[in-house]
Parts: structure tokens; C-alpha cells; sequence
């Protein structure tokens, strides 16, 4: 699990944040806007499955549900990204699912000058913050660590740096 840019490190730059709209279809801003170049891989953010890939006003558009993550369950949605897999294909967490497109006829949704990846997070009709899914999965791997002696922090400044081997790797 992490975020859908940035290589799969959670590192990825917050250009815009969620602002939830007041009314359903009041202005807000329904996602979180993450910086991207054109081109860029984009990842499943949970395991799931492809319910949509393709145009919405002319906007490529990749949507994966999410199984088992309540009723009904989460959907996550990635603009704009043309889908490397099919509608229905099984994804799991951090699968490449496509690639970030151009802004289609100029200024793109975060500016002329910065590409990037409009990330959203839906259950039902109710727009929620995606940002909220890397929270709880950063919290979900600490407690291991946290359980194991030493104190997750202790535990982190001593693996080598760079090691891609051990529990917490991801
Ligand atoms: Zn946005």
C-alpha cells in the first residue's frame, strides 16, 4: 500500500488537498492533486479491481474498487491515466495500473507548468480523502515494529540504509 505516485516510497509532493464540498455537488475539490510528470507510472493505492478505465469529458479516467472495505466498498480514482490494464482485471496494491496523460487542450488541472495525478477516493457517492489510506497503512506497519522491542524508531535508524530486504520493506 502507498501512494499512487512517486515510485511507491509515500513521498509523494501534495500539490492540492481534499476539500470536501458542502453539498454534493457544491465546489470543493474531490481528491487530493499529486505532483506527476507526464508519463509517470500510477499505482493501485489497495488491492481491487478495475471497474472503469477510460474517457469522462474527454479526461482519461482509471477506477479500481476495493473488496472487503465495507458496504459499499471504496473506490479509487486516478485522472488523468491512461489505463495500462483492463476493466475487470485483478490489481493489487502498487500495480502499476497506467500512466499519466497530458492535460488534454492545454492548462491541466493543477497549472500550465506542473503535471499532476488527481487522486479520489469515493465510497458510495461520498467523496472521502485518499490521503487518509496512507495514514492508516503508515500506522499498520509501525505497530509490528512497535511490538517487537527497541521502539519502531531505534529499530529503523539501525537497518542499513537503503536495505530492501526484511519485514518492513515494501
Ligand atoms: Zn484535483
Amino acid at each position: 500500500m502507498g501512494a499512487p505516485t512517486g515510485g511507491g516510497g509515500g513521498g509523494a509532493a501534495v500539490l492540492r488537498g481534499f476539500d470536501a464540498p458542502l453539498e454534493a455537488w457544491g465546489p470543493g475539490h474531490r481528491g487530493v492533486d499529486l505532483a506527476a510528470g507526464a508519463d509517470a507510472p500510477v499505482r493501485s493505492t489497495l488491492d481491487g479491481v478495475v471497474s472503469f478505465a477510460g474517457p469522462v469529458g474527454g479526461v482519461p479516467v482509471v477506477v479500481v474498487e476495493h473488496p472487503g472495505t465495507g458496504t459499499p466498498s471504496l473506490r479509487s480514482t486516478y485522472e488523468p491515466v491512461v489505463a495500462t490494464v483492463a476493466p475487470h482485471a485483478r490489481v493489487t496494491a502498487g500495480q502499476v495500473i497506467g500512466r499519466l496523460a497530458a492535460a488534454p487542450g492545454g492548462p491541466g488541472h493543477c497549472g500550465a507548468l506542473r503535471g499532476c495525478l488527481h487522486w479520489g477516493l469515493l465510497r458510495g457517492e461520498r467523496y472521502l480523502d485518499p490521503l487518509r489510506l496512507l495514514r492508516r497503512a503508515r500506522h499498520a506497519r509501525l505497530l509490528p515494529l512497535l511490538n517487537g522491542g527497541g521502539g519502531g524508531a531505534t529499530a529503523r535508524a539501525r537497518a542499513p540504509a537503503g536495505a530492501g530486504e526484511g519485514p518492513v520493506s515494501r
